[in-house]
């Protein structure tokens, strides 16, 4: 008799490897591909002008015909962040797995592609089996700092292979729905292939803290407050929202939201359950207004710094609505994304300025982070028992550190892979291997969906960032050659000395290479594209001989009359 001929399964990351940010899954069998998670990252400082970062979508748009649907495993920006760009260059977008929630967060962007795509959309729910084209997939409950957030078990003949997604254990969750341990333990029971989970705090020891520790130290901070008090947090951060709620509640205080997103997540949260309050405590800015400092409270945005969010538009006074005072007790619960220290820092001296109490320091217990720490990845282990594991969600420190913490559990070092983006991962019973690499990499987004950046264009924007642009105007004769000496003119180019007499230095060196040039290239006109290089790359070295510095040179070439 001949062997059962097993299907083939293979995962291979398209982003979230070796970085924080754009998480991005592929899961195949020899038929079909799933996606699970789509998402972007934030550019750091130094991407001047880029918007956002995307995985490199090319892999899934050539095996598009595959696609068997794509799985959200919560709403996070890093984790759907690229799925509207995705479906708008897919043919026709598969169908989308997600909680109520992370659907009823996203629908607006769907449909705002096509009001049609609300048809794809297929909501899940913990401890059950979906069958995606010819994938069997089993969603669990995890905690994490938004509501509606699932890891997933996609079965293969050889055992599961298990995502966590972002997860921490919290076993006191303020909606009392801890992770589901016990589907991830029936899982080890039953044989996890392969387990790729959250290593976000892979460094940290112990546990991360309990959202209900959280609301301790918001009780404390609600009895010391004796004027108004504004939280600021992330809008997607429904379980913090909520005791911030439940907190004004309990003291008596009316409470608005405050900022587009802040206003647009917890509208919808309400009417999904996901938040909820009495009728009468959350009122409008203007019917606070009206009430003493110490009956308000107002949950607002900005809590990473971001220019045009409501709570620095408060510190720099810039909000009409609402004035910072003397008294107000401002409280920060969230976490620097790394890169947005400054920002906050700055928002957070203006409003010390303006007379608030800021309370910030993560050591007073007013944030919990929403990933699992070192005790809490090693229980997911021990729990899962999986035969081969991939780290992802971090960088490579945190991944490295999760491999170092998986092998304590005991799992053999030969079966842990630290993958690059774009590894192809093969798993079976018997072994698991890193086959070809395919496409993989990030696109840098500028101008919200207008176009990418590529690496030349950004160069130029650091160059012009650092020393600024020069313009060289070139005029020509009717016969092409340059009528006069160029004329130097500049953006943001700091020189010490003078300029006039820099300028006209400049440009007579200019003018002179340019003509002993043109003497001896007759078939070269400085209007082609050759002849601005030609400008560009002389000027460059002749400004840098005289000042050490590289502006962008603009060269303006425009004939006698013109
Ligand atoms: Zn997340
Ligand atoms: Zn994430």
């Amino acid at each position: 008799m001949s062997e059962e001929i097993k299907e083939q399964y293979s995962v291979i990351p398209l982003g979230g490897i070796r970085e924080i940010g754009k998480n991005m899954w592929l899961v195949s069998n020899e038929k079909q591909m799933l996606i699970i998670d789509c998402g972007l990252k934030f550019p750091g400082e130094d991407l001047y002008g880029v918007d956002y970062l995307l995985p490199d979508f090319s892999y899934v748009i050539e095996n598009q015909e595959k696609l068997a649907g794509i799985i959200l495993t919560h709403a996070h920006e890093d984790h759907v962040g690229g799925l509207v760009p995705l479906m708008e260059k897919l043919d026709s977008p598969p169908p989308l797995y997600a909680t109520e929630l992370s659907l009823g967060l996203l629908e607006e962007r769907v449909t705002d592609i096509e009001e049609g795509y609300k048809s794809l959309f297929h909501p899940i729910t913990g401890r059950e089996i979906t069958e995606i084209g010819s994938f069997k997939v089993e969603f669990m409950h995890v905690c994490h700092s938004i509501s509606g957030a699932v890891g997933l078990a996609v079965h293969t003949p050889d055992g599961a292979i298990v995502f966590t997604g972002d997860f921490k254990l919290d076993p006191t969750p303020i909606d009392q729905k801890p992770t589901d341990y016990f589907k991830f333990a029936e899982l080890g029971e039953q044989g996890v292939l392969l387990l790729i989970a959250d290593s976000t705090n892979a460094t940290q020891p112990g546990y991360t803290i309990s959202e209900k520790e959280v609301a301790e130290s918001f009780v404390n901070a609600f009895y010391r407050a004796k004027g108004r008090i504004i939280v600021a947090t992330f809008a997607s951060s429904l379980h913090r929202i909520q005791q911030v709620v439940n907190r004004c509640a309990e003291f008596d205080r009316k409470v608005a939201f405050v900022g587009r997103s802040m206003e647009r997540i917890t509208a919808k949260a309400y009417e999904l359950g996901y938040l909820t309050y009495p009728e009468g405590l959350v009122v409008s800015l203007e019917v606070l207004d009206s009430l003493p400092a110490d009956k308000v409270a107002i949950i607002t945005t900005g809590s990473q710094g971001e220019p045009m969010a409501a709570l620095s538009r408060m510190a720099s006074g810039k909000y009409n609505q609402v004035q910072i005072r003397q008294g107000d007790t401002v409280i920060i619960s969230a976490t620097p994304i790394p890169g947005n220290e400054r920002s906050i820092y700055q928002n957070i001296n203006k409003l010390i300025e303006r007379g608030a109490q800021v309370l910030y320091d993560s050591r007073k217990g007013l944030h919990a982070s929403g990933h699992a720490s070192q005790e809490e990845l090693k229980l997911m282990l021990n729990l899962t028992k999986p035969r081969y594991f991939v780290p992802t969600h971090g960088e490579f420190r945190q991944m490295t550190r999760h491999k170092e913490l998986a092998e304590s559990v005991g799992i053999a070092s030969e079966n842990i892979f630290l993958l690059d983006l774009g590894d192809h991962l093969l798993v079976s019973e018997s072994e698991a291997q890193v086959s070809e690499r395919v496409t993989a990499g990030e696109i840098m987004v500028a101008g919200r969906g207008h176009g990418y950046l590529d690496a030349k264009e950004l160069r130029e924007r650091h160059k012009m960032v650092k020393d600024g642009v020069l313009f060289a105007s070139c005029t020509l004769d009717e016969k092409g050659q340059l009528a006069s000496v160029p004329r130097l003119m500049s953006k943001g180019f700091i020189i010490e000395d003078d300029p006039v007499t820099l300028y006209q230095n400049a440009g007579e060196q200019l003018a002179s290479l340019l003509r002993n040039y043109m003497q001896k290239h007759e078939n070269v006109t400085l209007t082609s594209e050759k002849g601005e290089i030609l400008i560009q790359d002389m000027l460059g070295r002749i400004i840098y001989s005289l000042t050490r510095r590289r502006p962008v040179i603009v060269p303006l070439v425009h004939h006698l009359g013109e």
